[in-house]
């Protein structure tokens, strides 16, 4: 039992030393996360389970990490699972003899195909017993299954699935099931992974001998020292996953040289994706230039396009990644083609970052973003290509083997421009100036605007002005010129349910609940309805979508108020940016509640829709203190405060 206080990593594991973990420990770890909802618990367990794993079959930590993660392979290797729910259903259906609509009709009633394939599994009587499964058997199996393509590939997955379900015991048919349709859901996020495994690699450091009696690291130090221990390995790790986001890399250093050895062994290298830095909002050019006084910034144009992370390494291979490390360089032939126009001799390795933007042959100019995103999205030949584009070059992470992100933004730009060439519409260095005038702010602002963007990203130019990865820095102010009468941001949000339409959109859902992330608690906050900025191909389209997502019961990780129950309840699959007028307190809404007002969330006002990110993970949406920053940063909030500070 991996939720056991004072758990023994060797005496309470149901395995023995050097054998192949079961896939049934993995299975009761995670059935015991799914029980809970507080992150310091869940978090404990997961360590738990990865602690006995270190001292008796390292091996299978990767797999084990893969599996929680729900994750084949880094990102950008494409691998998913996600197989259709009829496959799935089929067999079942196979294994357990039971009929097809037998079981559909059980998906929806309990809206979970996991809880189906268990409880079929327990009624079924076995005349023999298969060998048990094992994690790293289940996970090299679910990665054939995923690598399967072509003709007969359909008829091979059920196969295979039905080898590995036919020896489900319990909750491993639960989470089997779950995973083959890409889906854990347990609310278990990323960054609880690594905590979990740092806090695991604190208490039970790879590679040592364990005599029982100094089982626990952690027995001999006071709560304080090992909570600071933990952080600090916590640190190192997430760091190390942010320039290297790939386990088949950092697991086998874990293991072989200990957690704090990470940043001799893995670092920033072309051709694997880094999370990029990303920016605050902000209201105003006075508020850039409070923000800035004294430092020395530069303001560039904010493109508004999709951002291109363009890699070459020293054998010369391109890769070109998304804001979220998928691998868009099949997106890109023609970016491909011409990169060498834009390189220098100089130049034998570099990780360039930039924005694609779609470009008019004809008039020479940058068109809207809706234009981009009509080009193919995987696979695109070169010849058939119709949306030109042009990729707009604003920094310079690496170049010829060196790492680039601990130097300032000046030094960083210098070498972009000495070791690159801009080619007209194709390669182009991000408009900037390097003003502190007021005047000057506005007018290249007002300019950004004519000229087809966004508005302006304002970066720091020498001090504070390193690249800080995966980070949203206050280093880079984003001023949008809708900014301004408005909150300080469009708000990136989850869809959580819908509610069936009236009059012409009967048959169609007319309204959504929509929810802000919280990485906290890990959970998502119901925000607000909404029902305007859609078009009636806006309707169709996401009526289809989530025709597809729906689910009989709200997520354990769902918070929302009776009052505001959708017809429908989603999935959290998609991200849509939105806008709105402003931001209030709210007596039904959760977002952010507890930040700003013990029992109140905040919710949006006159929320309209823009348009569907598809380059946004559900984690990535805009986060509950990210709102309670927004409700603050209102002037009217902000003057509320200031009255009540000169009243006391
Ligand atoms: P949004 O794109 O909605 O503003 P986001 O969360 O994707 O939000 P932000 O940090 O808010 O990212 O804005 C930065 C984004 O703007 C970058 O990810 C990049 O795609 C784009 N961009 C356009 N021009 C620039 C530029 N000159 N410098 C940096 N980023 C730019």
């Amino acid at each position: 039992n991996p939720g056991k206080n004072n758990y023994h990593p060797i005496d309470d594991a149901c395995w023995k030393k050097d054998e192949k973990v079961p896939y049934h420990a993995l299975a009761v770890t995670l059935s015991k996360i799914e029980e809970i909802s507080k992150r310091l618990k869940i978090i404990e367990i997961l360590s738990n389970y990865f602690r006995s794993v270190i001292v008796l079959s390292p091996s299978d930590l990767l797999p084990s990490v893969y599996l929680c993660l729900n994750q084949l392979a880094p990102a950008y290797e494409g691998l998913e699972l996600g197989i259709a729910e009829g496959i799935l259903m089929k067999a079942i259906a196979q294994t357990t003899g039971r009929s097809v609509a037998q079981i559909k009709n059980d998906a929806k009633e309990l809206g979970d195909l996991g809880l189906v394939a268990e409880q079929s599994k327990c009624s079924q009587r076995m005349m023999f017993t298969p060998a048990a499964l094992t994690v790293a058997s289940v996970y090299t199996k679910l990665k054939e299954i995923a690598k399967m393509t072509g003709h007969a590939a359909v008829a091979k997955k059920v196969d295979k699935i039905q080898s590995m379900f036919v020896a489900c015991k319990g909750p491993e048919a639960r989470y089997l099931i779950r995973s083959l349709a890409g889906k854990l859901r347990i609310g278990l996020a990323e960054q609880s992974v690594l905590q979990a495994l740092a806090q695991a690699c604190t208490h039970t450091p790879p590679g040592q001998e364990y005599p029982p009696e100094i089982m626990n690291k952690a027995d001999k130090l006071s709560v304080e020292k090992f909570k600071s221990m933990v952080d600090s390995s916590a640190l190192i790790l997430k760091t190390t996953y942010c320039e290297c986001p790939n386990y088949d890399r950092i697991v086998p250093v874990i293991l072989e040289h200990g957690l704090e050895s990470l940043p001799d062994h893995c670092h920033l290298t072309p051709g694997l994706p880094l999370k990029p830095m990303l920016a605050q909002p902000t209201k105003g050019v006075q508020e850039v230039l409070n923000r800035f006084d004294g430092i020395k910034f530069t303001c560039e144009w904010k493109y508004d396009g999709e951002r291109a992370q363009i890699h070459q390494s020293e054998d010369g291979k391109v890769s070109i990644y998304s804001r979220n490390q998928e691998n868009n360089t099949s997106k890109y032939p023609d970016i491909i083609s011409r990169l060498h126009t834009c390189t220098k001799d100089t130049v034998t390795s570099f990780i360039l970052d930039s924005e694609c933007v779609a470009w008019d042959l004809e008039t020479q100019k940058i068109k809207p973003f809706q234009i981009l995103s009509t080009r193919k999205r995987k696979d695109a030949n070169e010849a058939e290509i119709k949306v030109q584009v042009c990729v707009f070059m604003f920094d310079l992470l690496y170049l010829n083997g060196e790492p680039l992100v601990k130097e300032p933004l000046a030094k960083r730009r210098a070498l972009l421009k000495e070791h690159f060439s801009e080619v007209a519409g194709q390669w182009i260095f991000a408009h900037s100036i390097d003003t502190n005038k007021m005047e000057e702010v506005q007018e290249f602002l007002e300019e950004s605007v004519k000229g087809n963007c966004e508005g302006l990203m304002v970066k720091t130019l020498e001090e504070e002005a390193t690249y800080e990865i995966a980070k949203r820095s206050r280093n880079w102010l984003k001023l949008k010129k809708d900014y301004m009468d408005g909150v300080g941001d469009s708000i990136d949000v989850v869809v959580m349910g819908g509610y069936l339409g009236k009059g012409k959109r009967t048959g169609l859902y007319g309204g959504f609940l929509l929810a802000c992330y919280d990485p906290e608690n890990e959970e998502y906050q119901s925000l607000c309805k909404i029902g305007t900025g859609f078009s009636d191909e806006d309707f169709q389209k996401h009526t289809e979508f989530f025709k597809e997502h729906v689910i009989e019961t709200p997520r354990s990780f769902y918070r929302f108020d009776k009052s505001h129950v959708p017809d429908h309840w989603f999935d959290a699959v998609q991200v849509w940016e939105i806008k709105c007028a402003d931001l209030s307190l709210s007596p039904v809404h959760r977002a952010a509640i507890g930040i700003v007002d013990p029992e109140r969330g905040i919710s949006l006002r006159f929320p309209r829709f823009l348009r569907i990110r598809e380059d946004k993970n559900v984690e990535d949406a805009t986060s509950a203190q990210q709102i309670a920053d927004m409700y603050n940063n209102q002037d009217q909030i902000k003057n509320q405060e200031a009255d009540t500070k000169l009243k006391e």
